[in-house]
């Protein structure tokens, strides 16, 4: 998208967008799975979704863990239910795509101080997105329920005639990182998002339906105080009515010509 405009006075909304976020003390991005549909992960709701095509897991992911965790473990070692195996072979194959770069590169420009993103699949990690906080965890990692800490999926040693696995620190039960139905937010994850949104005054929303909470609360209320909400979204969502500044259209794109255009800004001085 090129609006042909490169007076100094804002005339497009995504000049505006750019002029907000760079004259912003301190602005945060909110991503969902809208970023990742570029790479080929579908989202979960809605016309092609994942829980669309092979049905909703179930709402007690959590409790189920927790009350038989060695099936549970089997389950996560060989996934039989036909949406985790979907789910699985589509993460694994991703790759990060503009959208993921373009907020990367808003990072190192200093047009956003922190990224709170819903999405498991770790692309914004492997983009080099740098204050970054998956508020439902990561795909490739697993974290002791007892003290936090987190392994690599990969290179945690698993002995499946002796399920589950425990902390080697704590001795607690280890699970997947991601956060399943029923299960509370990590509690320093959402300290971390709490201490980032409180600081904002301005947020750049992308890519999500803004209907999960606590995520989409943290737009709500910046919005509420009087910062500035810019969103980018294909559809308008339940947050464009809070938004100060409506960007209709693919991540990708819009992502890429308003990095373009902070980066111009940065270069007039
Ligand atoms: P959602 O499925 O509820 O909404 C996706 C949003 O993305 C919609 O508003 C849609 O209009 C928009 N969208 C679609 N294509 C887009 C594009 N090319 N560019 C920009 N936006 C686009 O997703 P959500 O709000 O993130 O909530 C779903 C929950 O499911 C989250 O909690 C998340 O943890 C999880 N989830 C994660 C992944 C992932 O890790 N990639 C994928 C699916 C779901
Ligand atoms: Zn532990």
């Amino acid at each position: 998208m090129s609006d042909g405009n490169d007076s100094k006075k804002p005339s497009t909304n995504l000049d505006r967008a750019a002029q907000l976020l760079n004259e912003a003390e301190f602005s945060i991005a909110l991503t969902g799975a809208g970023v990742s549909v570029e790479s080929g992960i579908p989202s979960f709701r809605g016309p092609g979704g994942l829980w669309t095509k092979y049905g909703e897991p179930p709402l007690d992911g959590y409790q189920r863990f927790i009350s038989d965790p060695e099936r549970a473990w089997e389950e996560l070692l060989k996934p039989t239910e036909d949406w985790l195996v979907g789910l699985r072979q589509t993460l694994g194959r991703a790759k990060p795509n503009v959208a993921h770069f373009s907020l990367a590169k808003l990072e190192s420009l200093g047009a956003i101080g922190a990224l709170i993103t819903q999405n498991v699949d770790d692309l914004h990690r492997q983009a080099g997105q740098r204050e970054l906080y998956e508020i439902h965890g990561n795909f490739k990692l697993l974290r002791c329920v007892g003290c936090s800490k987190r392994f690599s999926f990969e290179n945690f040693p698993v002995d499946v005639k002796s399920l589950p696995p425990k902390c080697p620190s704590c001795k607690e039960l280890i699970k997947d990182d991601t956060v399943h139905f029923g299960e509370p937010i990590p509690s320093e994850v959402l300290a971390s998002c709490e201490r980032v949104s409180e600081r904002a005054d301005c947020i750049l929303v992308v890519g999500t339906s803004a209907t999960v909470y606590p995520a989409a609360g943290f737009a709500v209320e910046i919005a509420r105080r009087g910062g500035t909400l810019i969103e980018i979204n294909p559809e308008p969502t339940e947050l464009t009515e809070l938004a100060t500044i409506f960007l209709g259209g693919t991540a990708s794109a819009i992502l890429n010509d308003l990095s373009e255009k902070i980066l111009r800004l940065h270069r007039s001085g």
